[in-house]
């Protein structure tokens, strides 16, 4: 029996990428092999030079189709075997090897926002708003939590699969949810969360609900949705000095334009300074401050050692780009 490999890769929509994927049915016991895809058809290449390359980077069990069956995700090359200008992974893979002596890891939260009908989930049926923030995050019973059955069925998908999931829960606007990948060496840990984007977004449509990562998906005074990024090296394991030198870097003189800029789209809307962030043009790092740029957890100053927290990805980042971007700055200087 030949099985079925989900080939997924990251394609060239603007200011966001999205994911794409097809089916390739492969004989059994072959390898996977360099596939290709309509490229004008993605934003990613004219109609007269249409082919782009799929090459596997990362490999595991189809959770959905089960059995023998697996998903694949992939990068974009050129024809001639470069990478393609739409594919952030190369620079980030070659980032995390320069630096890969100082073991850096990554856990990410990413929150996501299930929409029914036009309507983030748990907003009424008629229009207007629920009843404001406060009683939603972690929440239980059926007037505070919305998609529960689907965050589940996600989670278990992401296990069976052999994520590295660290946990779920449900956030502070009414279908508002969060799960972690991670701690995990970059690129692997963005290769995963991109699989786990797919899965969420595959396991929804069986439920007709879509999941977004739309920063801020409801204006006024509504939670945005981010990707708090988690970071540590072997230093900063070890010491709490480390620690400060990899908060003061990403402070450093044209850090805080390089990384706002490649954290997502319209983060603007999201750091405004309100709902647990702070402004995105003002860069502020501070132990237990959820109002900070980057947060140290009170566990890793009382311990003197452990990892930080990076607040300002939206949820619609690139998880190539941020790895790259963090490991460059903190082991840069780190290293120094
Ligand atoms: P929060 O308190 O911000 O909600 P979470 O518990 O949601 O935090 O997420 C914390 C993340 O940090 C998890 O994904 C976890 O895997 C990750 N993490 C834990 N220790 C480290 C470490 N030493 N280096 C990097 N990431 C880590
Ligand atoms: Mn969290
Ligand atoms: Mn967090």
């Amino acid at each position: 029996m030949p099985f079925k490999a989900e080939y997924i890769w990251v394609d060239g929509t603007q200011p966001t990428a999205k994911l794409r994927s097809k089916t390739k049915v492969v004989e059994d016991g072959a390898e996977l092999p360099i596939w290709g895809f309509d490229g004008s058809s993605t934003n990613q290449a004219p109609g007269d030079k249409s082919d782009c390359v799929l090459k596997p980077v990362f490999t595991c069990p189809d959770p959905i189709r089960g059995g023998k069956n697996v998903l694949v995700m992939c990068e974009v090359l050129l024809i001639d075997g470069t990478p393609h200008p739409t594919n952030t992974r190369a620079a980030c893979a070659a980032v995390a090897e320069k630096f890969a002596d100082q073991e850096p890891i990554f856990g990410i939260e990413q929150e996501y926002t299930f929409f029914k009908d036009g309507r983030p989930l748990g907003f009424p049926i008629g229009g207007g708003f629920p009843a404001p923030q406060g009683g939603y995050y972690c929440g239980v019973g059926s007037d505070e939590v919305f998609g529960r059955a689907i965050v589940e069925a996600h989670m278990d998908l992401c296990l069976e699969a052999g994520l590295h999931l660290s946990g779920i829960n449900a956030e502070v606007m009414p279908g508002q949810w969060e799960f972690q990948v991670g701690p995990v060496a970059a690129p692997q840990v963005a290769d995963e969360l991109w699989i786990a984007r797919w899965l969420l977004y595959r396991i929804a449509e069986d439920y007709n609900v879509s999941a977004t990562l739309d920063p801020k998906p409801v204006k006024g005074d509504w939670n945005g949705a981010g990707a708090h990024t988690n970071f540590s090296t072997n230093a900063m394991r070890k010491s709490y000095d480390a620690i400060i030198t990899a908060a003061e870097s990403l402070g450093g003189e044209g850090k805080v334009e390089e990384h706002v800029a490649g954290y997502g789209a319209d983060i603007e809307h999201r750091l405004t300074g309100m709902h647990e962030t702070a402004p995105w043009s003002k860069y502020s790092y501070g132990v237990s401050d959820r109002g900070a740029s980057v947060r140290i957890p009170w566990q890793v100053e009382k311990d003197g050692r452990g990892y930080l927290e990076d607040r300002r990805p939206n949820a619609n980042c690139d998880p190539y780009v941020v790895t790259r971007l963090i490991v460059n700055t903190c082991c840069s200087a780190l290293a120094a």
